[in-house]
């Protein structure tokens, strides 16, 4: 008899970041995420992307797995530490060096807001990215490369960047993503060309994020990326990597964002919707359902 195709389940993840306590908006994610894992007879990971181990702290990583437990979401274990594969990040950084796709950038931020303040005091506008960031000029790009070895060996601080029109070059067409959250669902193919030469590689933390989730969402065999609308706009630089490195593309679904009452993103520095300031106050994880309409 012919042997059948093993079935392999979807695979969920939940990738916060340990940089302050989980509020209301990871709390619908996190939901989410199980929700439709078990929906779908999948699978839910954690992921904890601590790679800015500046920001990072260990009393917040405790937290995401209390705050998890106390909503009864379950994920397997072990659960994979970025700051813990730092090697899987550089083996893509050095096959994109490879392939001649990414440069040394060593410009400091100061640097980069003065270089356009002149231009712009010229009165000519200069890009800004999805984010409102001024896009990287494109001076070190243009430099010789025996140049940027030279810095590089005496020690010049620098970062990775991704040359985005050689990148979208050397992918051929626009890579489209299937998206199935409620704001804008389809097959899309955004250009990704409007976040410029994002960076790939920090100077003060290994590898960045668009790098460690693409590589690790690949690893980790992730069929479904559940997240907030705030990281849709990064999706086309996400799908853009995977295309160059050969990476498979999952289903994304970008969820609503949960709103403070002034209509802005929660963040984590607003301690009134942390989720275990709301657990101490005695709420409940059916009252936290609740405030996130689910
Ligand atoms: N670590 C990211 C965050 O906490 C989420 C990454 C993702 O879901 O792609 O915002």
């Amino acid at each position: 008899m012919p042997e059948k195709p093993a079935i392999m389940p979807p695979v969920f993840r939940f990738a916060p970041s340990p940089n302050g306590y989980l509020h209301l908006g990871h709390a619908l994610s996190a939901l989410l995420n199980d929700e439709m894992a078990k929906a779908a007879g999948g699978r839910l990971l954690l992921r904890i992307e601590d790679i800015d181990i500046t920001r990072c702290r260990p009393e917040y990583e405790q937290s995401i797995h209390d705050d998890l437990a106390w909503l009864g979401i379950a994920y397997e274990r072990p659960v994979r530490r970025q700051s813990e594969h730092t090697e899987d990040y550089r083996a893509a950084l050095d096959r994109l060096k490879a392939i001649g796709l990414v440069y040394p950038a060593f410009m400091s931020r100061g640097e980069v807001k003065r270089y356009v303040a002149d231009h712009e005091a010229a009165g000519r506008d200069w890009p800004r990215d999805p984010d409102g960031a001024p896009l990287y000029p494109p001076i070190d790009k243009a430099s010789p490369q025996a140049e940027a070895a030279a810095r590089i060996a005496a020690g010049d601080q620098h970062v990775w960047r991704l040359d985005m029109a050689k990148a979208l070059a050397e992918a051929g067409e626009t890579p489209s993503f299937v998206e199935t959250g409620p704001a804008c669902a389809g097959t899309l193919a955004l250009d990704p060309a409007l976040w410029g030469d994002v960076m790939l590689w920090r100077w003060d933390a290994p590898s960045s994020y668009h790098l460690s989730v693409v590589v690790d969402d690949a690893l980790q065999g992730v069929t479904h990326v559940v997240r907030g609308l705030d990281l849709f706009a990064a999706t086309p630089v996400h799908r853009l990597l995977q295309n160059l490195l050969g990476l498979p593309a999952p289903v994304y679904h970008h969820h609503r964002l949960i709103l403070d009452t002034d209509g802005r993103k929660l963040s984590k520095s607003q301690g009134d919707t942390a989720l275990a300031a709301l657990r101490a106050a005695g709420v409940s994880p059916l009252d936290i359902r609740r405030r996130v309409g689910l």
